[in-house]
């Protein structure tokens, strides 16, 4: 048995198809003729955007936004910039200048300390192959014609090859290389296809034909397994499909109580293609769109008429069901290289989210400006990330109505009922609940940040994994204290960090009175299938109890008990 990182969960049996790739080697020359390299130069470049166009046209809503942004890197002018150099400086071979030219975009990106956006290189990597292929005038892998029940075995499945298979006959994939943020991992995650990565020289050890077994939770591969092995594979994978079948029930059900206490579930976002499992999945709502993806994915700051087209598009899917639109959070864990933020010590703690959108107002005005004309085509709202002090909230407020007025200067309409919210996600917030709960519409709960912030256990570092939890009494208090305040005053209170979705987790947000759940749009079922199974009552008094507790370990104990009872 072979072991990798499982990143799209279950188990997937099929034949494999084992996609290698031909290794080039590329000569350097000098060259007599700079004219004739940069139209060859051209002509190969011309030809890999005019595929992809081909291809973005044939291609479902979901591959076709992904293609788009693909064809952005490809008409990037900077992309080819340093090739060009080197042709007319260096008076290099086309190819040669290509390779190097690109790989030295390729490895800035790669040094980007940010998953999201260093996976990006991969696109550039793939797009550079594909222009010396065009060079070389090599033939490239035809993966139109896919056989059902495949399992792809590859060093690495590019953006590109993604959009040329037919994804209703993969089985399962398995690659040596390749990130949990890559095109192809979130396109697998979201077709319920299984799929495994970093598996050393992968393509070494599975031949064509071989019957192949995945387990995409665990990261096992089994390579023609014994009668009883798939036989047990077999029972695994029907009884995954009678859960799925089973939670199915649940799209479009009402997330109630037994007891009657109804709540609405909706889906976290960071692109307008998610959308198609938001309605998939039958969700309430949109309870977070977190629009920094919208500037990570692209290579300069989206323009006003870019992300009105994206929130437009959102507030015409979801119609009247509340889509809440959170303003730019970058900095922190997000980079985006084209704002130079500077280098902190404590980027967690610095200049980032609302920070950095009052301190440029004019990238924010961009933003509001493009939520409130998007908001008559639905019911969108704004949401402010990590307030920390009443003032913000009131500057903040204070910009959105000065771009209303510009908008109603030039008579351009917006909903001027449009709700505004901010994350509490901030100690110093939660803490000061009723404060800003008389002046904004309603809170988001993102304990995400919470609980980081809280412990002083920063969200990523594994080495102290142990100290950040949601289970931690402070937390808890912090949790409650923020609901009551809400309803006190009047205003619903959501949640849309992970917590929310965490099936232990949710009787003890029943019973707090949260009124909105917001999630990944694949755990919406299974968490309106816990809600339905709960008496608010119980959970009342569960709540109660807890709050009693003084470590994070009693807490556990108990909503575990609680939940199998
Ligand atoms: C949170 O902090 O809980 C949250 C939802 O926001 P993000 O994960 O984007 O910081
Ligand atoms: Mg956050």
């Amino acid at each position: 048995m072979l072991k990798g990182k499982g990143i799209s969960e279950g188990i997937g049996i099929g034949k494999a198809l084992v996609l290698k790739k031909e290794y080039i080697k590329i000569e350097k020359s000098k060259i007599e003729d700079i004219d004739i390299e940069l139209e060859k130069l051209k002509v190969s470049l011309n030809s890999v955007i005019k595929e992809t166009q081909e291809l973005k046209d044939k291609s479902n809503n979901e591959q076709k936004q992904i293609l788009e942004a693909y064809l952005m890197i490809l008409q990037d002018e900077t992309l080819i910039q340093k090739t060009k150099e080197l042709i007319q400086n260096e008076k290099l071979n086309c190819v040669y200048a290509v390779e190097q030219g690109m790989n030295e975009i390729i490895t800035n990106f790669r040094n980007i300390p940010d998953e999201y956006i260093s996976e990006r290189a991969n696109d550039i990597e793939d797009i550079k192959n594909r222009i010396i292929s065009k060079l070389l005038q090599i033939e490239e892998n035809d993966l139109s014609e896919i056989e059902p029940a495949t399992i792809i075995v590859t060093k690495e499945l590019t953006t590109s090859d993604t959009a040329k298979i037919n994804m209703k006959n993969i089985s399962g994939i398995i690659s040596e290389i390749g990130g949990t943020n890559s095109h192809v991992s979130i396109i697998a995650r979201n077709k319920q296809i299984p799929m495994i990565i970093r598996v050393e020289n992968i393509v070494e050890q599975i031949k064509d034909g071989d019957i192949v077994v995945i387990n995409g939770e665990t990261g096992d591969i089994h390579i023609n397994p014994s009668i009883e092995e798939m036989a047990h594979y077999q029972k695994l994978q029907k009884q995954d499909e009678e859960e799925k079948q089973e939670l199915g029930k649940f799209k479009n059900a009402i997330a109630k109580t037994k007891d009657g206490f109804q709540v609405e579930v909706s889906s976290n976002i960071g692109k307008t293609s998610d959308l198609e499992d938001v309605l998939k999945f039958g969700a309430d709502g949109i309870g977070l769109f977190r629009t920094e993806f919208l500037f990570m994915d692209s290579p300069q700051m989206p323009t006003e008429e870019e992300q009105f087209e994206s929130y437009k598009k959102i507030a015409e899917n979801m119609k009247d069901k509340l889509s809440i639109i959170r303003t730019l959070d970058a900095g922190g864990d997000k980079d985006i290289p084209y704002l130079n933020l500077e280098k902190e010590d404590n980027p967690f703690l610095g200049y980032r989210a609302i920070r950095l959108c009052l301190g440029n107002l004019e990238l924010f005005k961009i933003q509001l400006r493009a939520i409130l004309r998007a908001s008559i085509y639905g019911n969108l709202a704004i949401m402010f990330p990590m307030i920390s002090v009443i003032d913000e909230l009131r500057q903040a407020k204070q910009v959105l109505e000065e771009c209303k007025k510009e908008l109603d200067e030039k008579n351009i309409k917006y909903n001027k009922q449009i709700k505004v919210g901010m994350m509490i996600e901030i100690p110093a917030a939660a803490i000061m609940a009723e404060t800003f709960a008389k002046e904004c519409d309603f809170f988001s709960i993102g304990t995400n940040d919470l609980i980081q912030y809280t412990i002083a256990a920063e969200r990523g570092n594994t080495k102290i994994a142990n100290l950040y939890t949601k289970n931690h009494p402070a937390v808890i208090k912090l949790i409650k204290q923020t609901i009551d305040a809400a309803h006190k005053n009047g205003i619903f209170c959501g949640m849309c960090g992970e917590a929310a979705s965490n099936f232990q987790y949710i009787p003890l947000l029943i019973g707090m009175g949260l009124d909105e759940f917001s999630m990944n749009s694949s755990a919406i079922l299974q968490a309106k299938k816990t809600i339905t199974e709960l008496n608010k009552k119980e959970c009342e008094k569960l709540v109660e109890e807890v709050l009693q507790f003084s470590s994070d370990k009693e807490v556990e104990k108990r909503l575990k008990e609680f939940i199998k009872a």
